[in-house]
């Protein structure tokens, strides 16, 4: 009915990387109510139970950031100003910096939330205006491993499946990822799968038992951080039986040798002992490879955040190659990507070493192509500073202003006491936020309010290469704006031109421009086309809507100067964190099925707060028995960073001499006692600077 249509808008959920479909309907009172869109295809309808609740997010106000506040110098309050006072002060302090001390004395710290919009003009500012590549964002911490493996397999940055391909698949291998509560909707879909299709297999490697292992047919219960050494024993299974893809390998790929050489450095035998795994179930999941038509290899957190992040990625992607599982139907890796637009972020550039349209930064005609188009400064070749860099650079000094956006560094970065001392003695820290919760804002000059989702709009592309367009639907807050805006209009304090856009639909039209002629080429999309059709997949560079440009490499070309698909021949050798007898336990951390990245948004919702209702340590009988630890008593963790005190959780369902700890919890009532970070530490991969998350060493005693 008309009545309907002025009322409900489309829009897609701002958690993970699944990306929902959601309904949002405008109630008379200026409150909303959502329900999965059935129309969609990612999820026909569905919904977990935190997209069910984003409603709530949206209609409680009480926790929102109002309006610009701003302090003059460190020992002052913070007092409320005018958006003009907050921006121009930053500008002036920004111009001061950067006279004195160059561009790269100042960074921007954004997140995989943002909308694609709003990563472009922070890029575009950055790296076209100010001259530094200083911008990254929390996706450092999630897929960047991911990234670099997918460049160097594939040459490119790209998920070759898409979702349809799991009703195409007969064997999912799920790796460093528990799909079942961290992308439920995507898990329920090969839930229903295999329920119609009993033959379907499921592998699942991960050290704990988690629900998604109640689907698996083989659950390789590994020790922390042996993935690689597990990927290539069942290489070398599938190349001793003869069940590898030797048209593809000759025709399509290179490295093959290479690999097959360090694959056959270990024995079976031996990779079992290393792994904590039978050798039977080794050659097992090697048979269960074998006798697939259609094979996709799904991971996530577990894989990325490592030491080794890139090396378990590129041994992973291996086992698609040598058996020829990629560029055919329901076949690949399908990387589950966290956050909701991580993947947008990289399509506008924006990472530290990234540029628009995944040209490379190193490359002199690339950057001079996207000068020429912003019509702004050169651009620097030197990458930028990563996460983790950043703060390491607050804390020499060499960095000045940090601009924190849609994140809480101080909950999720690794050592995570060292990061708040660091942010406490930062020269000039702006926060821009919905929320009046995160720790960082205690230690801000300023804080910038945020418009919300469904507050704004804009577009997001999820894990499977898919654009949506989010609809705004009611009004933020008190004074509280778009993030694209207040970087434009901070741009122009600056004195930049190029930032005047009416609406975010030139924001949009000017990034698609942009990657005309590239691999993701989407200059033939604009805001029209994706309302219309609800959401559109990369690339897509007609003016024409083609349903199908959904599953890359149908062609066996690949992306590479050769067009073959590289085999690297990756070493097994984990480079994380020792144990020894002051800290003999391996931590690693991760989600829970309820609660978001820091909590600023689920932990505002009674019935995602009942699942879990404080942060706990998860620890196997036997180890708790030796420890004297009974179910339910606080326990002391300690590592050589930080301690933290929680709530003992028995459960064979943690492998011995590992425990796990949920990421999600930070400073509660001033205590940091909760907050895993303060325990993990600062080794991370070297190439794709992703941290270590996954692996620690600590002790675990009563408290
Ligand atoms: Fe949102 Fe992910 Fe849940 Fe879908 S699966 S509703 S995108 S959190």
């Amino acid at each position: 009915s008309k009545n309907k249509k002025d009322t409900r808008v489309t829009s897609t959920c701002c958690y993970c990387g699944v990306g929902c479909g959601v309904l949002i309907n405008k109630e008379r009172n200026g409150s909303i109510t959502v329900e999965g869109n059935k129309d969609y295809p990612v999820n026909k309808g569905m919904l977990c139970s935190k997209g069910m609740n984003l409603h709530y997010t949206v209609n409680d106000k009480s926790d929102r950031l109002l309006y610009p506040q701003m302090r003059y110098n460190k020992n002052m309050p913070l007092q409320r100003v005018s958006w003009d006072d907050a921006l121009n002060r930053t500008a002036a302090v920004f111009k001061t910096f950067i006279n004195k001390y160059g561009p790269d004395s100042v960074a921007f710290y954004a997140s995989g939330q943002c909308l694609t919009e709003e990563y472009y003009v922070i890029n575009k500012l950055i790296k076209g205006f100010i001259g530094s590549n200083n911008i990254d964002t929390n996706s450092r911490l999630c897929m960047s491993s991911a990234v670099v493996g997918y460049k160097m397999a594939l040459g490119e940055d790209c998920v070759p499946v898409c979702y349809d391909d799991i009703e195409l698949a007969d064997l999912f291998y799920v790796t460093g990822a528990n799909p079942a509560w961290c992308h439920p909707i995507l898990w329920r879909r090969v839930e229903a799968h295999k329920a119609a299709n009993p033959d379907v297999k499921i592998i699942v490697v991960d050290p704990r038992v988690t629900d998604t292992c109640a689907l698996a047919d083989l659950h390789l219960q590994i020790n922390p951080g042996t993935d690689v050494t597990l990927n290539h024993a069942i290489g070398r299974v599938l190349i001793e039986n003869g069940d590898i893809d030797l048209d593809f390998i000759t025709n399509h790929a290179e490295g093959f040798e290479q690999y097959s050489a360090i694959v056959f450095k270990r024995t079976i035998a031996e990779a079992a002992e290393i792994c904590g795994v039978t050798e039977s179930d080794i050659r097992l999941a090697a048979l269960y490879i074998s006798e697939a038509k259609g094979f996709i290899t799904m991971w996530t957190m577990g894989l990325n955040q490592s030491a080794i992040g890139v090396n378990k990625n590129l041994s992973l992607i291996n086992l698609n190659l040598i058996t020829g599982h990629i560029g055919k139907p329901g076949s690949g890796p399908l990387s589950l990507t966290g956050q909701p637009n991580a993947m947008g972020g990289r399509e506008v550039g924006g990472l530290s070493n990234l540029m628009p349209a995944h040209r490379d930064l190193n490359n002199p005609v690339h950057r001079e192509e996207v000068q020429k188009f912003w019509g702004g400064n050169a651009i620097n070749p030197k990458p930028g500073l990563t996460a983790t860099e950043m703060f390491e650079a607050l804390h020499d000094g060499r960095l000045k202003a940090i601009w924190i956006i849609c994140t809480n560094p101080l909950t999720s970065l690794p050592n995570a006491r060292l990061a708040e001392e660091v942010l406490k003695k930062a020269n000039y820290v702006v926060v821009q936020d919905i929320s009046n919760k995160p720790e960082t804002l205690q230690y801000a000059d300023v804080i910038l309010p945020a418009a919300a989702w469904a507050e704004k709009e804009g577009t997001m592309t999820n894990s499977e290469r898919r654009i949506s367009y989010l609809h705004k639907a009611v009004d933020a807050p008190g004074e509280a704006l778009p993030d694209a805006e207040i970087i434009c209009r901070f741009a122009r304090k600056m004195g930049f031109n190029g930032f005047d856009y009416q609406k975010p639909a030139d924001i949009y039209a000017e990034h698609v421009r942009l990657t005309a002629k590239t691999n993701i080429d989407i200059s033939g999309l604009n805001y029209d086309i994706i309302k219309e059709h609800g959401s559109v997949q990369w690339p897509y560079k007609k003016k024409r809507y083609v349903k199908d440009s959904s599953r890359l490499f149908i062609n066996r070309q690949f992306y590479t100067p050769t067009q073959k698909a590289c085999i690297h021949a990756v070493p097994d050798e984990l480079t994380s964190e020792n144990t020894d007898s002051n800290y003999p336990f391996v931590l690693t951390t991760g989600r829970i099925r309820d609660q978001w990245h820091t909590m600023s948004k689920t932990a505002k919702v009674n019935k995602l707060n009942q699942h879990y209702k404080q942060a706990f340590v998860e620890i196997h009988p036997n180890d708790a028995n030796g420890l004297g630890l009974t179910d339910g008593d606080i326990a002391v963790i300690k590592s050589r960073r930080g301690e933290v005190r929680v709530k003992v959780h028995i459960s064979t369902e943690i492998k011995q001499g590992v425990i796990f700890l949920p990421m999600h919890w930070g400073k509660i009532l001033g205590s940091d006692l909760n907050r895993a970070n303060n325990l993990t530490n600062d080794l991370i991969d070297p190439v794709s600077k992703e941290p270590d998350f996954k692996f620690c060493a600590v002790s675990i005693t009563k408290y």
